[in-house]
């Protein structure tokens, strides 16, 4: 039975040494019966995108420099893990994976969101066969998963924000428990599923390996989930932007859930539910110094949880203001309308404020989503947006806690509970 499931994103696979550091902490786990929830390494998912969007513009040459990129990058690390002595069928299996990219690049002709999530993808098929190389190599004996016959999306519609078939997936992840053999460590790529017939590839959106991670950890009755990370665990601040940040040792999982919900990178915002369900304790752990207290995240509340604020910076925000061409109120009706185009486009709001006339929110800045939603709504609704905006939200708020960080910026938006203060700014 796969008990722990341990998820490495893209920072803790970086380069040669990090994958070496990964090794180590997998090693000294290897009998508890592991699955490995792997993203790509270091940039490479912001390098596929580069590459793809060179070819779509038909631009060949400068995406072939941008796979070749790519390529360099990952043979950098193959050659520190290996040397010279890379066994040939894995250099060809990676040659292998990186011919079918080239030649998924060149479909152009297909739609955006459907060629994105058939090249992107091989980012994850690519750092889980090198490592898994890499673990073989350390005498930890591994088995690959390709992720894409058990993350099972619910259509062929929605790619780049695929909706998980549940049912699906429980079914075809919970036989992992009766295949599983003792002392083997499973391998698997976050980010990525597949389509029912096995036809295509999907991708659950941007960050989405920390959810691969509970889909596993859900369908497999794991648990526990260990987000290895560069930090100490969650800390109420991300670090390159607030100085004196402070470790959060314990969280219930509605905390958070707001804290991703508001931005907090370090937790993707769809993790959670699936860990709640079942009541799988969620860790995160730095892999720099994975002999710290990791933070623990469960069902429990404890009063201490409250006493910590948290910031959380969310930029590359679009403010979107909406108002009735007719002059009728901002009312159920309209609203209903809005959220409807909003959800049909996967437009997820990270702020919503409404008025006698007005409907504003903010979302992560998108510009073929904005288009389209303009194109929706353009006959009844007059629509004006403000994009490089930042949403700043406090939790457990005390006053003046802001002041620091919205000096000298422009406040489009302030709004607040009795727990969470926000603000849209402006530069
Ligand atoms: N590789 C994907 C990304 O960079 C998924 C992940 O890292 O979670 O967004
Ligand atoms: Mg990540």
């Amino acid at each position: 039975m796969i008990q722990k499931i341990y998820k490495f994103g893209g920072a803790s696979v970086k380069d040669a040494d990090a994958v070496r550091n990964l090794a180590d902490i997998v090693g000294q786990h290897k009998d508890e019966d592991i699955l490995l929830v792997v993203s790509a390494m270091g940039k490479t998912t912001n390098m596929l995108e580069k590459a793809l969007a060179n070819f779509r513009e038909h631009d060949g040459n400068l995406g072939m420099d941008a796979l070749h990129e790519v390529i360099a990058y990952h043979d950098g690390i193959i050659n520190g893990l290996f040397g010279e002595d890379a066994n040939p069928g894995f250099a060809e299996n990676i040659a292998g994976l990186f011919i079918e990219l080239w030649e998924k690049l060149q479909k152009t002709d297909a739609p955006y969101d459907y060629q994105y999530d058939q090249t992107v993808c091989y980012g994850e098929l690519i750092s889980t066969s090198i490592i898994q190389e890499y673990l073989s190599k350390c005498d930890i004996p591994t088995r690959w998963l390709d992720a894409r016959k058990y993350v099972i999306a619910e259509d062929d519609t929605h790619f780049r924000a695929a909706n998980p078939d549940w049912d699906e997936m429980r079914l075809r992840i919970s036989k992992l428990n009766d295949e599983h053999i003792r002392g083997l460590v499973c391998i698997t790529q976050g980010f990525i599923g597949g389509t029912a017939d096995g036809k295509h590839s999907v991708t659950l959106g941007r960050e989405g390996s920390d959810f691969t991670a509970a889909i596993f950890a859900n369908c497999l009755d794991a648990e526990e989930v260990t987000i290895w990370k560069d930090v100490d665990g969650l800390l109420n601040a991300d670090p390159k932007r607030f100085a004196d940040t402070v470790k959060i040792p314990h969280i219930p999982y509605s905390e958070a859930i707001e804290l991703a919900f508001y931005g907090a990178t370090i937790i993707h915002p769809k993790t959670i539910k699936p860990l709640q369900n079942k009541g799988i304790t969620l860790k995160v752990q730095s892999f720099l110094n994975p002999d710290h207290e990791p933070t623990i995240i469960d069902g429990n509340h404890r009063k201490s949880d409250e006493s910590i604020p948290s910031f959380i910076v969310k930029d590359n925000q679009t403010l979107v203001s909406i108002t009735p061409r007719d002059y009728s109120f901002m009312n159920v009706h309209n609203l209903q309308v809005i959220f409807e185009a909003c959800d049909e486009l996967r437009i997820h709001a990270n702020m919503i404020q409404t008025s006698a006339l007005m409907l504003s929110f903010c979302f992560d800045s998108d510009a073929q989503r904005l288009s389209q939603l303009r194109n929706l709504l353009h006959n009844s609704f007059k629509i004006k947006y403000n994009e490089g905006l930042q949403l700043f939200t406090i939790r457990h708020y005390r006053e003046g806690l802001e002041l620091d960080f919205i000096a000298g910026k422009s406040i489009l938006v302030k709004q607040s509970s009795r727990s969470t203060m926000q603000f849209v700014l402006g530069a």
